[in-house]
C-alpha cells in the first residue's frame, strides 16, 4: 500500500494546484506532466527541476500508477516480462516483445480474471479489479522507457539507445495487444479510453493495436459501434459449442455461432481481418482426440470465405494446468487442413515461454 497522490492521475488544474501546495510557480506543473508522459518511474529523472524540488515531490508523491516490481528478460533477449506494483498492492503482468515488425507490448486489461477457462493460469485465483485507464497506459509507457533506455539487450534498438537518455515522446513501441492477463471486454470504458490515449498520445496507429476476448458479444458490438479500425481476435479454441464449453465457461452464456456473428460484422465495418485463435491442445498420448483433423475440418467449415487468419497456438505447459503441448507433427497437419480448405492459418511463434511470458501463462506467484 502507498497512499501518496499520483501525479500521472491527476488534472493538469490538479497539478498545478500541487505544485501551488509545495510553494512553487505554475510553470512546474507543466514541466512535471512532460516527465509523466514520458513514463517517468520517479523523479530524479526529472533534471529540469532543482533538486530540492526533485526530493520534495519524492517525499510527498508517485509519478506513475504503475511501478516496476521485477523484470525477467528471456534468454534471447527478445522478451521482457515487468510485474508491475499498482497503488493498491495488486501486482499485474505486461509483457515487451521485440520483433522484427517492430515491438509490441502485451497489456493487461483486469488484475486477474473471472473467465474461468481451463488451459489458462490468469484465471487461477479470480478476479480482483479492472484496471484503470491509466494503469493500462502505465505498462505501455514503462516498457517504451525500458526499450529506449537501453538497460537491455535489444539489437534492433542500438541506435536509439546510445543517443538516448531518457526516451523522448516518440517512442520505441509500435504495437499494442490486449492479450495480457483479464478479459478486455468486461472493461470497455477503460479499455477504450487506453486505446483513444495510446492513439492521440503515443502516436500508435489503430491498425497496429490488437484486443483479444473469449467472446463477450455485447463487447465486441460496442467496439464496433466505436468503429475504431483496431484488430479483433476471437480465442475461440473449439470448433463445437460442446467443446468449447468445456474448455471455456463463457461458452454457455455465449455460444459460437452469436460470438462468431458479432465478429464478421465487427471486422467487415472495420475493414480489418478478424483474428482467430486456436489453441492446440496436446492429449497425453498426443494423438490430440480433441484436436485432430476433424477438429480442423469442423473449424474450416466455420471459417471459409471470411476474412480471418487462425493463428494456432501451441498449448504453452501451466503447472497448474493438465494439458500439455500438442505435438510440431499434429499441429502442422491441423494447419495443413485449414489452409487446403482456403483458410489462412499459421502457427504463433512462442514467445518468452522461459520466463513465464507466453500466452496463458501469466500469473503471480
Ligand atoms: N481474455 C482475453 C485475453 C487474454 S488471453 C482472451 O480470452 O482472448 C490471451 C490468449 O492466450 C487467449 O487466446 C487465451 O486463450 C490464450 N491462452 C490462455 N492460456 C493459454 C495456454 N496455456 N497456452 C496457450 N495459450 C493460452
Amino acid at each position: 500500500m502507498n497512499s501518496k497522490p499520483i501525479l500521472f492521475n491527476m488534472t493538469a488544474a490538479e497539478l498545478e494546484q500541487f505544485v501551488a501546495g509545495l510553494g512553487q510557480p505554475k510553470f512546474r506543473a507543466k514541466q512535471i506532466s512532460e516527465w509523466l508522459a514520458r513514463g517517468a518511474p520517479d523523479f530524479s529523472v526529472m533534471k529540469n527541476l532543482p533538486e530540492s524540488l526533485r526530493e520534495k515531490l519524492n517525499e510527498s508523491a508517485r509519478t506513475m500508477p504503475a511501478a516496476i516490481d521485477k523484470m525477467l528478460e528471456s534468454a534471447d533477449g527478445q522478451t521482457t516480462k515487468f510485474l508491475l506494483a499498482l497503488a493498491d498492492g495488486q501486482k499485474i503482468e505486461t509483457v515487451l516483445m521485440r520483433t522484427s515488425y517492430g515491438n509490441s507490448v502485451c497489456v493487461s486489461s483486469q488484475a486477474g480474471c473471472a473467465m474461468g477457462c481451463k488451459f489458462c493460469a490468469s484465471t487461477l485465483l479470480g478476479l480482483h479489479r479492472n484496471l484503470t485507464m491509466n494503469e493500462m497506459i502505465a505498462q505501455v509507457l514503462v516498457a517504451s522507457s525500458h526499450l529506449l533506455k537501453g538497460d537491455s539487450p535489444a539489437p534492433q534498438n542500438k541506435r536509439l539507445a546510445s543517443s538516448v537518455e531518457f526516451p523522448p515522446l516518440t517512442r520505441g513501441i509500435t504495437h499494442i495487444v490486449v492479450m495480457g492477463t483479464g478479459e478486455p471486454l468486461q472493461n470497455t470504458e477503460n479499455l477504450r479510453g487506453f486505446l483513444e490515449y495510446a492513439n492521440a498520445r503515443l502516436g500508435i496507429s489503430w491498425r497496429r493495436m490488437t484486443v483479444s476476448t473469449c467472446g463477450i458479444v455485447p463487447g465486441i458490438r460496442e467496439l464496433t459501434e466505436w468503429g475504431r479500425p483496431i484488430n479483433l481476435a476471437i480465442s475461440l479454441h473449439a470448433p463445437n459449442d460442446a467443446l468449447r464449453s468445456a474448455l471455456m465457461p463463457i461458452n454457455n452464456k455465449y455460444p459460437i455461432a452469436e460470438v462468431l456473428d458479432a465478429a464478421f460484422a465487427n471486422s467487415e465495418k472495420t475493414g480489418r481481418q478478424l483474428m482467430i485463435e486456436y489453441i492446440l491442445l496436446g492429449s497425453h498420448n498426443d494423438t490430440l482426440q480433441n484436436y485432430g483433423p476433424e477438429q480442423a475440418v469442423e473449424l474450416a467449415a466455420l471459417l471459409r470465405g471470411k476474412n480471418v487468419m487462425v493463428n494456432l497456438i501451441p498449448m504453452n505447459a501451466v503447472a497448474e494446468r493438465d494439458f500439455a503441448a500438442p505435438s510440431g507433427n499434429a499441429t502442422h497437419r491441423f494447419q495443413d487442413i485449414l489452409i487446403n480448405a482456403g483458410v489462412h492459418t499459421r502457427i504463433r511463434r512462442e514467445r518468452g515461454a522461459d520466463i513465464g511470458s507466453a500466452c496463458g501463462q501469466l500469473r503471480i506467484k
